[in-house]
């Protein structure tokens, strides 16, 4: 009886597999398909001066407008993309697409030269073979400047392979590109590996910011990272900005750059370029 126990248990399971491998496969063909059909958009947040409120960037984050289920946030399909490999092509595309629009809106006389574009990236495009030659003839054919890029990747990205990471990081910077840390705080960076990568900036994780002034212990993690980025004389920006109290926080602690719902969520297009003209007529 256990034997037959034992041996229904295995069938359902590999029936499980096999419905999930399944799944798998249509969700995997769809992600081509959004792909094919142009069905990616990118969206953009603005990075703001927390003293002047001058724009200092723009981060890209995907979406999917998928024709029946509307629109689709990263974190439903940037795993699955990112399991499946398809993350290659599809960061790829981001980071054409991202440069190519940042050189149409400084053409248009939109954003000046200063503002940077922030691109996400994953771990298997971080691990993916020749990153900067991709990276480099990107900016080559769309005629963006190198130093009006940044390339956002994780603590745990970064962390993995301290050697590797110094390589790649090393050949993206000659290239003139920056390098932000996204989420900081949330990984195990070690302070020693750290100082040895040729990084550009912290950004301070949302979660950190959510409860600050109120939650001491947040208030002390946000005070720690402001500090090591100045000791480590890298820039410093917080994620996840809502209140004004929170933007009071960061200014007299020093840390002068931030994004968040206070001042836009990340906006498709015909809305940045009205954010931006508003901006810039002083709205
Ligand atoms: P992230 O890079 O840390 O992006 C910040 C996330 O915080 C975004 O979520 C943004 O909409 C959200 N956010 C911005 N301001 C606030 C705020 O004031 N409060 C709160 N609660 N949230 C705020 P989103 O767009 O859903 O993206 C989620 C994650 O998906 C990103 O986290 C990033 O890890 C990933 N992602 C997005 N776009 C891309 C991409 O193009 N490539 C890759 N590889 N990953 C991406
Ligand atoms: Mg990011
Ligand atoms: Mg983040
Ligand atoms: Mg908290």
């Amino acid at each position: 009886r256990a034997k037959d126990e034992g041996r229904n248990g295995f069938r359902y399971y590999s029936e499980e597999l096999t419905a999930r491998a399944f799944e798998r496969v249509l969700l995997e063909s769809s992600l081509h398909r959004a792909l094919e059909r142009d069905e990616l958009e990118l969206f953009y947040q603005p990075q703001l001066d927390l003293v002047s409120g001058e724009l200092r960037g723009l981060e890209a984050l995907v979406r999917w407008r998928h024709p029946e289920m509307g629109l689709v946030s990263p974190g439903k399909f940037i795993p699955l993309a990112e399991e499946s490999g398809i993350i290659i092509v599809m960061g790829e595309w981001i980071l054409e697409h991202a440069c190519t629009q940042m050189r149409a809106w400084q053409q248009g006389g939109l954003l000046d030269e200063q503002v940077l574009i922030s691109v996400n990236l994953s771990p298997k495009q971080f691990d993916q073979h020749a990153l900067s030659e991709m990276v480099g003839g990107i900016l080559t054919r769309t005629g963006l400047s190198p130093a009006g890029l940044e390339l956002e990747i994780t603590e745990s990205t970064m962390m993995r392979s301290i050697e590797r990471t110094r390589h790649v990081l090393g050949a993206l910077r000659a290239l003139g590109v920056k390098i932000a840390i996204d989420d900081f705080g949330t990984g195990y960076s070690s302070l020693t590996q750290l100082k040895r990568l040729p990084l550009t900036k912290l950004k301070i994780d949302k979660s950190f910011v959510s409860d600050i002034p109120d939650d001491a212990n947040d208030v002390a993690i946000a005070k720690a990272i402001i500090a090591l980025a100045s000791s480590l004389s890298l820039e410093v920006l917080a994620e996840g900005v809502e209140t004004r109290e929170q933007q009071d926080f960061l200014t007299r602690e020093g840390c002068h750059t931030g994004q968040g719902y206070l001042f836009s969520h990340p906006l498709e297009v015909a809305a940045l370029e009205r954010f931006l003209l508003a901006l810039r007529g002083g709205g």
